[in-house]
């Protein structure tokens, strides 16, 4: 599984960095997501994805 975030789609809630914390963090200026591991899975991976609002994560 390989995870892929669009910045563009993120609107900066936070909840992905909240679900996963290893995994997401948000960027210091605008609040988007930043992706720290893109190799990531299990459960809070999971969540993370199906959590977020706008979709903006997606794992392939
Ligand atoms: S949950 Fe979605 S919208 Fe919220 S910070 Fe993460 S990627 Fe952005």
């Amino acid at each position: 599984m390989v995870i892929t975030v669009d910045r563009e789609r993120c609107a900066s809630s936070g909840q992905c960095a909240l679900a996963a914390p290893e995994v997401f963090t948000q960027d210091e200026e605008d609040g988007r997501v930043v992706l720290l591991d893109e190799n990531a899975t299990g459960p809070e991976v999971r969540r993370a994805i199906t959590g977020c609002p706008t979709q903006a994560i997606r794992s392939t």
